[in-house]
């Protein structure tokens, strides 16, 4: 937090939040996204005050009138953390800048008033030391946060909304997948894309996720639990998952992920995995993969492991691609060596179990 300005942000205590005995109940199988925290953070944003009115008070309903922007344009974005509890009780947060800072780019291409990277960081370390107890230990797993922005101005014209809200809830969360490090089906969707060259592919902005839902219906009918999504304009080459970056391992143990073009979400777990794989030793390449080939490299197994990645879920190793044409097994269905390796280094310095020689876990104190 660079220029020390103090952001106010008030507390009203939840008066009806759950006893220790109803929480813990809750925190010894949370799942993920179903339960959420005593209380929520609130900031408004309008043209006259810019950011103000910070509050952290009692979760609950939030009253909007029908004529809201959001409701009808889907002016919204969003962000994904976590709040870790290491083993000597510290509460940590990774990498929460570059949380930060790409709320504020999801902002900007949203054309929404971006939240500074003080504030929302403020927010962010003062809501986690409130909700605390709320934090897994972290055999369970951890506390994810939800950071998001909605236009709130009523009315109909299509224009940037001039009034917003910035509004944070929380979860306590085990694994994201039900099946945790185990390895998942993957559909490949040739029929839909998610993303195309201009559009919204690289910000965080819930209308992605709303053009995504039917081709995840497609990947479950086809029995998958995911999909992967191919470029717009060819079909060919492959971008990344539904909410998660891809990794491939080749034999040689050489790692490549699709370069970020502009419909890619530069996820900070895909940047950190470079980071952490290139600090072994390994090669990571950052070039254009196209489906065929994929297929082909996994028949003649050039093709050792394949992963998805992301905040939610961490590392999810993937078993099996399907398309129309057919099924691939990868490495027996199984999590592989380096998937495995780098999953564990990665979620030990999250956890604050393993030096962090980036400086990326932040302490909540
Ligand atoms: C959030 C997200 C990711 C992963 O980003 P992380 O910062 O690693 O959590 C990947 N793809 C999409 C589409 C996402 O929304």
């Amino acid at each position: 937090m660079n220029s020390g300005k103090q952001f106010p942000i008030k507390f009203f205590k939840n008066p009806n939040a759950l006893s220790k005995t109803e929480r813990d109940e809750i925190l010894k199988n949370p799942g993920f996204g179903q339960k959420f925290t005593d209380h929520m953070l609130i900031i408004h944003y309008n043209k006259e005050k810019g950011w103000h009115n910070a509050e952290i008070k009692a979760y609950g309903p939030i009253s909007l009138d029908p004529a809201v922007c959001v409701f009808h344009y889907a002016q919204e974005i969003f962000e994904g953390m976590k709040a870790y509890r290491a083993k000597d009780g510290r509460i940590l947060l990774f990498r929460p800048e570059s949380n930060a800072r790409r709320f504020i780019n999801s902002a900007k291409r949203l054309a929404m008033a971006p939240l500074p990277e003080e504030f929302y960081l403020q927010a962010i370390y003062k809501f986690v030391k409130i909700e605390q107890d709320w934090i897994p230990t972290q055999e369970i797993g951890s506390l994810y946060l939800r950071p998001f922005m909605i236009a709130s101005k009523s009315y109909l014209g299509v224009k940037p909304s001039p009034e917003y809200l910035f509004i944070l809830i929380a979860s306590p969360a085990g694994a994201y997948f039900s099946k945790n490090a185990q390895s998942v089906n993957v559909w490949i969707s040739e029929n839909y894309t998610r993303a195309a060259s201009g559009g919204t592919g690289e910000v965080k902005c819930g209308g992605n996720y709303a053009a995504s839902l039917i081709a995840q219906q497609e990947a479950t009918k086809n029995n998958c639990d995911q999909l992967i999504f191919l470029d717009s304009v060819e079909h060919k080459w492959i971008e990344e998952m539904g909410g998660m970056n891809i990794f491939f391992v080749f034999k040689d143990d050489t790692l490549s992920t699709p370069p970020l073009n502009g419909t890619i979400l530069p996820g900070i777990t895909r940047d950190s995995l470079i980071t952490l794989a290139q600090n072994k030793g390994l090669k990571v390449l950052q070039e254009k993969y196209s489906v065929h080939q994929f297929i082909e490299d996994i028949q003649t197994q050039k093709i050792r492991e394949v992963f998805a990645c992301g905040t939610a879920a961490v590392i999810t190793p993937i078993g099996k691609i399907k398309t129309k044409n057919g099924e691939y097994i990868i490495n027996d269905d199984k999590i592989g060596r380096i998937t495995q390796d780098l999953r564990k280094t990665l979620i030990d310095i999250q956890f604050g179990n393993n030096i962090d020689h980036h400086n990326w876990v932040k302490e909540v104190k």
